[in-house]
């Protein structure tokens, strides 16, 4: 049951059925196009008569249109809807301690053009002005992706509740860095940013292709740099009071490990990071700061290492995943998630690690079936981050109406 909030409830109004209505007919469009209105009124159980009239509503939005007539077994043919993914695109931005990327999709997430890259840089003013110039070029350049609706932009780090600005950023090195206005107005346009795994997590429980999401809460760990959790429930964000919920990277395995980029001892994240994986390979200390970070060999060389039969290689991946089990049965035992997606370089890995992890995901977990919680990876190449940025901006178009 939800409580009704005595201070941020919204009255329904005559029209507040009608809102929720619209909703889930733009909703049943986007999982389900194309659909006809006769097909629709089926799957809502209400009459043609009121689902034509939402219809009309969607179509004057113009985040639906009616497409080429379909076939019919009796002769008659339906005209179709779909959503329109024609004229609008969003610019999505994945900005971490290596390079800033940046991918144009359609509203519904889907890749229009190719990835494009623009170099860290340690200056974040800079940055951000370097990354306006980018964006509007591609944009420019490429007037067929239609008109930009808004820039989604995921950062490695805590990002305040209000406003967009970046409190903490150790992998970047950044501080209280404020991204989302310089952006816009360097752009002109509507700017959302977040804490990357929030992000990913969003893209994940709203995509629409593929198998379809679980009720319930879900985790995406990302496993790279540094290690974040985005945690969403039946489709909405657990932020916290802080929106800093979910930062399991920075929950110790052990008191006395490696120093931590966040100036603990022996985070998660100190076990299983990258540059924890190449420090146990080399035999050297993955302790925090960064200057004594070896870049070679990465963790794709490990892995082709370990795929030509190096057992020193091999030995290192399955030491990560029995962390990384250990990791992900601290997030059963504190969420008892449906499914924990994960991203990052390791899942290349997979199927060398996944039955290390698994069994220490089972030690660790209290109860007997929440170790059996459904792990799937997302590959690089699905560009999970990107993804997630431009959920940023395209998810809230179709989220429920705000009722209590
Ligand atoms: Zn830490």
């Amino acid at each position: 049951m939800r409580r009704i909030s005595p201070t941020t409830f919204r009255v329904a109004r005559r029209g507040t059925s009608r809102e929720i209505n619209r909703q889930i007919a733009l909703n049943l469009i986007r999982e389900r196009q194309p659909v006809s209105r006769a097909e629709l009124a089926r799957q809502m159980g209400v009459r043609r008569g009121a689902v034509s009239r939402l219809v009309e509503e969607l179509l004057d939005t113009g985040l639906v249109f009616e497409g080429a007539k379909g076939e019919s077994p009796r002769g008659r043919k339906p005209r179709q809807l779909y959503i329109e993914t024609r004229r609008r695109c969003v610019v999505a931005v994945d900005v971490t301690f290596s390079h800033t990327v940046i991918m144009v999709t359609d509203i519904l997430g889907y890749p229009l053009l190719e990835v494009s890259e623009i170099p860290a840089q340690s200056q974040p003013r800079r940055h951000v002005r370097e990354l306006a110039r980018a964006i509007g070029r591609l944009l420019v350049e490429r007037p067929d992706v239609g008109e930009c609706v808004g820039i989604g932009v995921a950062v490695s780090g805590l990002v305040d509740l209000e406003g967009g600005r970046l409190k903490y950023a150790p992998t970047l090195g950044w501080h209280d860095v404020d991204l989302l206005e310089p952006l816009k107005a360097a752009t002109g346009l509507p700017v959302q940013v977040e804490n990357s795994c929030k992000a990913c997590v969003l893209a994940q429980v709203w995509a629409v292709r593929g198998e379809p999401p679980p009720d319930g809460p879900v985790a995406f760990v990302n496993v790279s740099d540094g290690v974040g959790v985005g945690i969403a429930v039946d489709g909405t964000l657990l932020r916290g009071a802080h929106n800093a919920a979910g930062e399991f990277g920075h929950v110790p395995l052990n008191l006395e490990g490696p120093r931590c980029s966040c100036g603990q001892k022996g985070c998660w994240e100190t076990y299983v990071s990258k540059r924890a994986v190449v420090a146990r390979y080399r035999g050297t200390d993955p302790s925090w700061p960064q200057s004594v970070q070896a870049t070679s060999p990465t963790v794709e060389d490990i892995i082709a290492r370990a795929r030509e039969g190096e057992t020193r290689a091999l030995e290192t991946l399955r030491e990560t995943g029995d962390f990384l089990g250990r990791g992900f049965a601290t997030i059963v035992k504190a969420i008892d998630p449906r499914r924990i997606y994960v991203g990052g370089e390791i899942t290349a890995a997979w199927d060398l690690i996944s039955a290390t992890v698994l069994d220490s995901m089972r030690q660790d977990a209290v109860v007997r079936n929440c170790g059996e919680t459904v792990i799937r990876i997302v590959s690089l190449g699905e560009h999970p981050r990107l993804r997630g940025a431009a959920a940023l901006i395209s998810v809230p178009a179709f989220a429920a109406p705000a009722i209590s």
